[in-house]
């Protein structure tokens, strides 16, 4: 007997049949309605998801690019995975860190922590997710709250980590209260499959394979005091349209019950993994069918931000960014110790995933410059108190953009003095010449360019 959850499977099912019969009109209503920022439920999205009118589908992606261009500008936030232990109790069929596979398990000491970390500083990063496999034996919350204090403690002449997400698997709500004490940004879990029937069968066995506990994460770290939280779900398991319904039902219910949906939400595409065979999946996505999925969530969340990994090709995440992203990794590892080992060469342990752009995180950050994009190495949100429903107050006012514009301009200017080569600074001084006149508060554009000043002069970490 499944167990009761607001993810009723018969509900989606019954609406994706019922939504074909949409009619012109009112889908053209939904468009109109997200044209003007007001977002999508899920019942308008499931007419947007079905919809073959060549028409509606280049509106969608029209009206993706607007939304972007108007909440997010030209800004892409940059960040980089830190995966400290591979260690993992649960049978997943899609994952090379099931337990049955037999490889050499590593947990990184704290000394490795730090060392991960020196390499992840020394490329500019700035923003970590920190990842795990689930041992609670091995890898206790104890543990990783250590990891937390070992690399918030770490300072270097150019700066620090200054935020650091969680994306470990689903826990008690005292154990997310430690999480909420050590000061982590965004606690981040893939919901993976909202197919409950393919949750349980993908899920082989271990405490993951529990679907309602896993779905009910979000509201225990609520709970325990965190607001900000990224869902998303790995596409490749189950129908992907059934997949987005189950995120945006899952998004209302957090709105509902504690005033905020997401934060953030991530598109991992199933990728080739160790132990695993693609061919044993029968959903896979298409790039077409993924890329029409990604705008239409833009449409409907317009101000949740939209995160993608070294999963996807370069040209894939090149036109995924026009269409709603707003945060990528660069220069990634998923590999436990994997940046040290990449500069040592030697290699032993799997890697979560093969990773499809693994160009390094100066070359993908330089490229997106010359695409017109100002890479953004901001961290100031949660510094700030900015988070759960204070956030989605000044993204919905527009107010945002006189913050987040301003920071991303201080930090790439940062990147680039402390990071980059000549032709890179050439690259941030145009794009800053470029945005400032852009930062509408005459104020804070004139704050802008004097922290900007100081920090040619030495000073670093200026954010509002
Ligand atoms: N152990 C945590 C949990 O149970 O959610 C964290 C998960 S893991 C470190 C991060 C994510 O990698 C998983 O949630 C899964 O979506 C993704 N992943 C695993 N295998 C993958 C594959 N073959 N291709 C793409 N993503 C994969």
């Amino acid at each position: 007997m499944e167990e009761k959850t607001f993810i009723d499977k018969n509900y989606i099912e019954n609406l994706l049949i019922e939504a074909r019969n949409t009619p012109n009109a009112k889908i053209d209503s939904y468009l109109d309605k997200a044209e003007r920022f007001e977002g999508l439920n899920h019942r308008e999205i499931a007419a947007l998801l079905v919809s073959e009118n060549p028409g509606h589908l280049e509106r969608v992606d029209r009206t993706a690019l607007k939304i972007k261009d108007r909440v997010y500008g030209n800004r892409i936030v940059m960040f980089a995975p830190l995966y400290a232990s591979d260690y993992c109790v649960n049978r997943c069929s899609y994952c090379s860190y099931n337990c049955e596979h037999e490889f050499t398990r590593k947990k990184l000491t704290q000394d490795e922590v730090r060392e991960e970390v020196r390499i992840l500083e020394a490329m500019g990063h700035k923003r970590i997710a920190l990842e795990t496999g689930e041992n609670d034996a091995v890898c206790s919350i104890d543990y990783v709250v250590n990891c937390i204090k070992t690399i918030y403690d770490m300072k270097f002449e150019n700066g620090e980590i200054r935020r650091i997400n969680v994306n470990i698997a689903a826990t008690t709500v005292e154990n997310y209260r430690r999480l909420k004490d050590v000061g982590i940004g965004t606690y981040i879990l893939f919901q993976e499959t909202y197919h409950q029937p393919t949750y349980e069968k993908v899920h082989i066995a271990g405490p993951k394979k529990n679907f309602a506990y896993h779905l009910t994460a979000f509201d225990r770290a609520h709970e325990a005091g965190i607001d900000d939280v990224g869902g998303g779900v790995l596409f490749g398991l189950a129908d992907p349209y059934f997949e987005v319904l189950g995120l945006m039902i899952h998004n209302e219910h957090l709105e509902e019950r504690f005033g905020v949906g997401f934060h953030t939400i991530s598109v991992p595409r199933l990728c080739p993994a160790e132990g695993m065979n693609m061919s044993d999946f029968p959903h896979l996505v298409d790039d077409e069918t993924f890329a029409k999925i990604v705008a239409i969530i833009r449409l409907a969340v317009p101000f949740t931000g939209m995160i993608l990994s070294t999963r996807e090709t370069r040209n894939m995440r090149q036109r995924l960014l026009r269409l709603g992203i707003s945060q990528i990794s660069a220069g990634s590892s998923t590999q436990v110790g994997g940046y040290a080992k990449r500069q040592q060469i030697s290699q032993t342990g799997n890697p979560q995933f093969f990773v499809n752009d693994d160009r390094s995180a100066l070359s993908i950050i330089s490229e997106l410059m010359d695409d017109g994009y100002t890479p953004s190495f901001c961290t100031a949100c949660y510094r700030k108190g900015r988070t759960g429903d204070r956030f989605m107050r000044l993204a919905k006012s527009g107010q945002i953009k006189n913050v987040c514009l301003p920071n991303a301009l201080t930090t790439l200017a940062e990147y680039a003095i402390d990071y980059g080569d000549a032709t890179f600074k050439q690259k941030a001084d145009a794009a800053i010449a470029r945005e400032m006149p852009t930062i509408s508060n005459e104020k804070i554009r004139a704050l802008t360019l004097t922290n900007i000043e100081k920090i040619k002069h030495g000073e670093r970490d200026f954010y509002i």
